[in-house]
């Protein structure tokens, strides 16, 4: 069989694989991405609501190319259809085409010198005397293996590098998700992102209208535990509830799953690291996973090349990214995932009774891990002894 050598091999051209790359890239060391697409960024399976921050920490500027979409303010509504409307400077996003994302980080990779191949699928990581040396691949029908030095599994929720190196074989909580790219709309500002929450219109999860334009929209929703159909009957009725939404025409269907269980308890081992979706790397209240891979991409490309430059890429050397990631993501994630399964015991009057004391400021604290318990104690001492009772054990931590 043939053998090709490098020092880093990245499974995967999303946000997060392609980042690894150029980071490693960036170091001089040699570095292969594979994408078993023919080209990065397609098919493209996201509402693609990204913040001003995010797309900074992606190393890209927010051209017409790239952003469909200014957003400057958001609409969470409860069950009942009140809403909260949440504006600040910080929470200035966009909704970017994905497609034209991923396909530029996998291209600033290869400027970096990367090596992109394309139609070549992982199928599993190559380990001798234990330990991961590389991957065995297929392109277009034929088997090869690349012997590298670091892998980077960045292969999406389902991971083969994952499963095949023993770092987990699948997630314990995941959200199922439908959407339709929606156009013949008329909206009055699409400026707005809009959430809808509760299980009248998404069970465990929450539906979205995230505006590409005044005239087109990502509207879509995830549902999680105790929904009984699957999440594109719930879409199709969410749409059929909303007048605005009565002569639109559907353009494409995408849909997918997002972990939302946190960051699992090894994703470093000898030879091997995992980022982005491969290792739960994603906010677990909203299932935004595209900043954190971005993040987490940079940091593991780094530590990988570092470590290859050492001749040391022990699990002690690479975990390092580890230590890197939890400082300040890890441990939002974490938080996130708190304030998760808390509301996870709101019925939808609770949700209703939530949205009478909760700020905007709060929202986006707790959607994000920020300052957890401090926020819930604050509303806390607003709450009615219902939701008081719901929150009691979540402050204490
Ligand atoms: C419906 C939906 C809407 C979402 N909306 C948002 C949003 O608005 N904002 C946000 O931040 N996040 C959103 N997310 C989550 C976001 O899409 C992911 O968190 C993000 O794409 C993770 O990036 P990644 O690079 O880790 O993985 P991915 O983007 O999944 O990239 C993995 C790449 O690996 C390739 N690959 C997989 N297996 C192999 C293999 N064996 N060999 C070679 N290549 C392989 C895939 O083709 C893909 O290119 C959404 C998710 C869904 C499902």
């Amino acid at each position: 069989m043939q053998c090709q050598r490098y020092d880093i091999v990245v499974v995967g051209a999303g946000p997060a694989g392609s980042t690894a790359a150029l980071a490693a890239a960036e170091r001089g060391v040699e570095v292969l991405l594979l994408e078993e697409h023919p080209r990065p960024g397609l098919p493209n399976h996201c509402a693609e609501g990204l913040s001003q921050n995010g797309l900074k920490d992606a190393g890209v500027n927010p051209t017409p190319e790239i952003v469909s979409q200014k957003i400057t303010s958001m609409r969470v509504y409860a069950p009942n259809g009140r809403f909260l409307e949440l504006k600040s400077p910080d929470m200035v996003g966009y909704t970017i085409n994905r497609d034209a994302f991923d396909l530029l980080l996998s291209t600033k990779a290869v400027e970096a010198g990367a090596e992109l191949m394309t139609e070549t699928r992982a199928l599993g990581v190559i380990k001798r005397g234990g330990v991961v040396s590389g991957v065995l691949a297929e392109r277009r029908g034929m088997r090869f293996e690349v012997e590298a030095k670091v892998v980077i599994g960045a292969d999406g929720n389902a991971s083969v590098i994952r499963r095949t190196a023993g770092l987990g074989r699948w997630f314990p909580d995941v959200v199922s998700c439908a959407q339709f790219r929606v156009g013949n709309l008329d909206l009055d500002n699409p400026e707005v992102n809009e959430f809808y929450i509760g299980s009248k219109y998404a069970p465990g999860g929450y539906a979205w209208i995230f505006p590409k334009s005044s005239s087109t929209a990502n509207i879509g929703l995830g549902v999680r535990g105790g929904h009984r159909e699957p999440a594109l009957s719930y879409l199709k009725r969410f749409m059929d509830s909303d007048p605005r939404l009565k002569d639109s025409k559907i353009l494409g269907v995408a849909g997918g799953i997002t972990p939302v269980s946190g960051v699992l308890n090894r994703i470093v081992g000898d030879g091997v690291m995992l980022v982005g979706d491969a290792a739960g790397q994603l906010i677990p209240i909203t299932g935004a996973g595209v900043h954190a891979g971005v993040v987490a991409g940079r940091m593991a490309g780094e530590v990988a090349a570092e470590a290859v430059l050492k001749n040391d890429v022990t699990a002690p050397t690479l975990s390092l990214y580890e230590t890197r990631f939890d400082a300040n993501w890890g441990k939002r994630i974490k938080e996130s995932r708190r304030v998760l399964e808390m509301l996870d015991r709101f019925s939808d009057e609770d949700l209703n009774m939530l949205a009478e004391v909760i700020t905007g400021e709060d929202i986006i604290a707790l959607a994000n891990g920020l300052d957890v318990t401090r926020v819930l104690t604050r509303i806390f001492k607003r709450s009615p002894i219902k939701l008081m009772r719901l929150m009691a054990s979540y402050i204490r931590g």
